[in-house]
């Protein structure tokens, strides 16, 4: 088998903004595994958060280059890649990559190969990041066909951002504050604002570093408080699981397909919520993520809708709902051998 990997930059139809930073484009790396006709490809969403860069994620691909997978079974692939330290979203971009040929040798979607028949909807929130009330207007007017929206707050503007929203919409709304209230009273007061205003849940409202005031936020919210920067790997959600309601399992934070699988798992056990999110990625990391997707509580797979140039086709929305096809692996083809 042959790794091949490829540099591309996506270019966002808004300047995205959250409590932690802005931007116009992100770069992200494909991996492609090839096996004579056979491919998967995988895609890394590197995080600075977690000291992750394209350089990162392509320097640790060509260590795994060097191990020779070519005599190794599909398990052991994943395996050895999982007992690597760090490199999150690179690892991730390898698991998918390997998922996906995988379950295109056995003629199998990746959902069905787990047994996920989807039952219900699955039914995606859309992201409006940190803008001005004008233009947050015209956000509201361009997610007319999503059933929920998911709000970044986190600056001056937090109340006026939602009375902006519910003058003109009285769909849910998810909030992620990206850490942005600092303070214990700050989130409080908010948490009482918000209870008011039909919010379904509140993703990451204080930093990761006051873990244990999160109990003492709970006790005064009556809106489920999701875990996200606070919660990485499997080994943080065992951490952190007495201190939230949920928490958002991301494959390129966490790993990838295989570690995203027994994380969902484990917080169903744990008596956890869980959301399934996603980076500012192309139709790769979706697709792949949206395998998983009738496993979860909320789902909220729209980094591809957010960028202009995405190079792959994959799961497609109807009416704001994700349809997964029955393609093999993870259902993505590149869009210039269309
Ligand atoms: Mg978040």
């Amino acid at each position: 088998m042959e790794i091949l990997i490829n540099e591309i930059e996506l270019h966002l139809k808004h300047k995205f903004t959250t409590a932690h930073e802005s931007k116009k484009s992100v770069k992200r790396v494909i991996v492609k595994i090839a096996d004579g006709e056979i491919y998967g490809l995988g895609e890394a969403a590197p995080n600075s958060r977690y000291n992750e860069s394209v350089e990162s994620v392509c320097n640790f691909i060509n260590e795994i280059r060097k191990l020779n997978f070519e005599d190794k079974s599909f398990y052991e692939s994943i395996n050895m890649i999982n007992a690597m330290n760090g490199n999150f979203s690179a690892k991730s971009a390898l698991d998918i990559a390997l998922f996906d040929i995988h379950t295109k040798k056995l003629n199998l979607p990746l959902w069905k190969y787990f047994g996920l028949y989807p039952h219900h909807n699955l039914t995606t929130s859309y992201t409006i990041g940190i803008d001005t009330i004008e233009n947050i207007e015209n956000k509201i007017a361009e997610s007319e066909k999503f059933n929920i929206l998911k709000v970044k707050l986190g600056c001056k503007e937090d109340k006026n951002i939602i009375k902006t929203i519910r003058k003109f919409t009285d769909k849910p709304l998810r909030v992620d504050v990206n850490e942005g209230w600092g303070d214990l009273n700050i989130a409080i007061d908010m948490i009482k604002f918000l209870e008011d205003h039909n919010v379904e849940l509140i993703e990451q409202p204080m930093p990761s570093s006051m873990l244990f005031d999160y109990n003492r936020l709970r006790e005064r919210s009556s809106i489920p408080i999701i875990a996200d920067e606070s919660c990485k790997t499997f080994e943080d959600l065992l951490k952190i699981c007495e201190y939230f309601d949920g928490v958002n399992i991301k494959l390129s934070k966490c790993g990838g397909i295989s570690n995203a699988y027994l994380m969902i798992q484990t917080a169903h056990n744990l008596n956890l919520k869980v959301m399934l999110g996603c980076m500012v990625e192309s139709s790769v990391g979706i697709s792949a993520a949206a395998q998983l997707a009738p496993m979860v509580d909320y789902i909220d797979l729209d980094g591809n809708l957010l960028i202009s140039n995405d190079p792959y086709l994959g799961v497609q929305l109807i009416n704001g709902n994700i349809l997964l096809n029955n393609e093999p692996g993870i259902g993505v083809k590149e869009k210039s051998n269309e």
